[in-house]
Formats: C-alpha cells, sequence, structure tokens
C-alpha cells in the first residue's frame, strides 16, 4: 500500500489534528514549518523551511501529492513554480485573506451579510463611520484573526487616532449587529463537486476568541439556509476540502460574519461527535476520496482552554471527556488544547 503524502504549509494544531486524522486512512502529512517546537511536531513530518521563499516551497511540494492550507495568510508569490496539486486553489484563499473581498463575494453571490464600507485613510474613515452608523466595528481588511485588528465604535472617536492605531492600513467599517447567537456551518467539497454538511454549530465568543461551541444547534430553517449559502459558494470558487462560514443569527435570518478556508476551531467537536471529522473529510476532499458521513453520535460541547492549561484531572475523571492538547507554552490568549465533552 502506498499512503497519501498530503503537505500542509504551517505546523500549527490544526496540522496536528489533520495528521491524526489521515493516520486512521493513509494518508501521511508532511508539515513545512520555519522550526520544529510546533504543534505537528507530535503527529506529522516536518520539513524546516522558509514558507516565504518560492525555491523552498517548490522544493517541499516536490516531496508530497497535494498541498493545502491550515492558514489562509500565505503568500501566493511562493507558489508560483509549483506544479503539485493545491486545494483549495488559491484564488479561494484570496478572497478569504480580505475582508472586503470576502464581502464583495458574499454580496455576489447573495448571502446576506453586514452593511459594510472600506476606509483607505483617516478621512474616508470618518465618513464611513458616519454613513454606516454608531455602534460599528472597525477592522483591518487583511491579517486580522481572534479579535486581533479589530475595534468596536460605541461612541464618539478620533478617526486620525483609530486610522493610527489599526495600523494605518485599508479598513472595513461594518454595523454592529444585534444578534442572538452565533453560529457556523461546516461543509466540504470534494474534487468531483460531492458536497457534505455538519449541522450548524453554536459559538460562544470573548474578546474576539472562540470560547465554547455547541452542536447540533438545530434549527432546520438556518440549517437549509446556511447549506444553500454555503453550497453557492462553494460552487462560486469551485472550492475543495474545508470551508467553514461564521454567521450571525438574528430572527430566523442568518447574517454571514467571515469565511475560513480551512478546517475551523468551531469545527473540532466533529472528531469524536461525528462519523467522520472535518480534518478526515478535508484530507479525503483534496485527494479525490469519497467524502465520509457528516452525521453527528450525540451532542458535542467543545471548550477552548485559553492561555493557561488547567488541572486536566477533571476531564480526565469524566469517561466522556476528550482532551486535545497542542503541546505549547502558556501565553495569555493563545488557544493551548481544547476539550470536547460528548452527551
Ligand atoms: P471576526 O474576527 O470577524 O470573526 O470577529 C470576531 C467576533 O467579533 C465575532 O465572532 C463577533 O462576536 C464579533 N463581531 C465581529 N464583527 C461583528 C459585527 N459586525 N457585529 C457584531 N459582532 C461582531
Amino acid at each position: 500500500m502506498t499512503n497519501i503524502r498530503v503537505g500542509t504549509i504551517g505546523g500549527g494544531q490544526l496540522a496536528m489534528m489533520l495528521a491524526e486524522a489521515g493516520e486512521k486512512i493513509g494518508i501521511e502529512l508532511y508539515a513545512l514549518v520555519e522550526n520544529k517546537d510546533c504543534p505537528a511536531y507530535y503527529a506529522a513530518n516536518l520539513i524546516v523551511g522558509d514558507q516565504h521563499n518560492a525555491q523552498e516551497v517548490e522544493n517541499f511540494s516536490k516531496q508530497i501529492d497535494v498541498i493545502t492550507f491550515e492558514f489562509e495568510n500565505v503568500d501566493f508569490e511562493t507558489f508560483k513554480n509549483v506544479t503539485t496539486p493545491i486545494y483549495p486553489n488559491l484564488n479561494a484563499l484570496k478572497i478569504a485573506q480580505d475582508r472586503e473581498q470576502e464581502k464583495m463575494l458574499f454580496q455576489k453571490q447573495n448571502v446576506p451579510t453586514t452593511n459594510f464600507m472600506i476606509a483607505h485613510n483617516a478621512e474616508e474613515l470618518a465618513t464611513a463611520i458616519k454613513s454606516i452608523g454608531i455602534p460599528c466595528v472597525i477592522k483591518t481588511c487583511r491579517d486580522g484573526y481572534d479579535g486581533k485588528g479589530q475595534k468596536v465604535i460605541r461612541g464618539h472617536i478620533d478617526a486620525q487616532l483609530v486610522w493610527q492605531e489599526l495600523g494605518g492600513k485599508r479598513l472595513i467599517i461594518e454595523n454592529l449587529v444585534a444578534f442572538e447567537r452565533e453560529v457556523s456551518l461546516i461543509a466540504v467539497r470534494g474534487r468531483n463537486g460531492e458536497t457534505a454538511f455538519y449541522p450548524l454549530t453554536e459559538n460562544q465568543h470573548e474578546d474576539g476568541i472562540l470560547r465554547i461551541s455547541k452542536a447540533p444547534y438545530k434549527n432546520d430553517t438556518l440549517q437549509k439556509k446556511a447549506q444553500q449559502y454555503l453550497d453557492r459558494l462553494l460552487t462560486a470558487m469551485n472550492y475543495v476540502g474545508v470551508l467553514t462560514v461564521e454567521f450571525f443569527v438574528v430572527g430566523e435570518e442568518l447574517i454571514a460574519n467571515e469565511m475560513a478556508p480551512r478546517v475551523h476551531n468551531s469545527g473540532h467537536w466533529t472528531i469524536e461527535g461525528a462519523k467522520t471529522s472535518q480534518f478526515e473529510n478535508h484530507l479525503r476532499a483534496v485527494c479525490g476520496l469519497p467524502l465520509g458521513s457528516t452525521e453527528v453520535v450525540g451532542q458535542s460541547t467543545m471548550i477552548n482552554i485559553i492561555g493557561t492549561m488547567p488541572d486536566i484531572q477533571e476531564y480526565q475523571n469524566n469517561p466522556q471527556a476528550y482532551i486535545h492538547d497542542y503541546h505549547k507554552t502558556e501565553r495569555a490568549g493563545r488557544k493551548l488544547a481544547h476539550v470536547t465533552v460528548i452527551a
């Protein structure tokens, strides 16, 4: 038997969990990493190299059958000489890297999203805040994650100061949605266009970081809407792999916030809580294998461990709790592990 070799750019916990899922189905994960001190060390084959160097990315690509990603902020120039198949395609990543492009895609595909305006300087920022109205949210168009690079505005502000504070780069100004809850939909599309959808997951964030996910969130109307929206996005981008979209729920409406072209933190519960995890299905999709069942096997709650590791004995004493340690050193705001409890 020959294993299929999948390469990821990056070796964080998503690569680690992709590697763990691959082991069960004859897929070996190779991760291009800057140094070996990373979560993927525990499960993947690490290739040390510079992710920003085209020659090193090309060399890496020659050792594997398929390239995929565990984060969207990759450097496109580095793939210019790569002939190994890349999934999802680079165009999908380009859109997902940039909140402006993402919003334009949502609009084009009739996926409801927040009102928004773009500012290229402090004057445009002041005009946009006036036009969108207060309260609003200001985000950098690129490079934001886990609530970084954004600011909620609830009263009068000095646009010049905020422009500088957020790095003096293109900004998106959105209305602050008074949502009832946040949900995400994880979808997967194979190389042959086959699709599968997990049930909606309900997510709780604090300071912009995901804390708790619960699945399934049962609402037939919203599930149907979310699937229709993702189906359109997947087709429009000719997408292959797992795609996640986060939504705000307002009544019976879904308002798309953002998308991630990869396996997602709000889908970690699928490792124990679904017949096929998001990690396995992502690998199946990018390798051209049939997709696995997304059926759930219970009610899951996933808790992110952030900043400091707790005493895990409490979880060890619960036979329905599963601990995933990312082997990272403690640091404020850092995702160190997650625990999924199945009921
Ligand atoms: P994001 O980085 O866009 O996912 O934002 C992180 C979190 O900030 C979201 O999960 C929401 O809890 C909150 N948030 C972001 N944008 C908005 C918005 N336009 N209205 C209300 N809450 C928002």
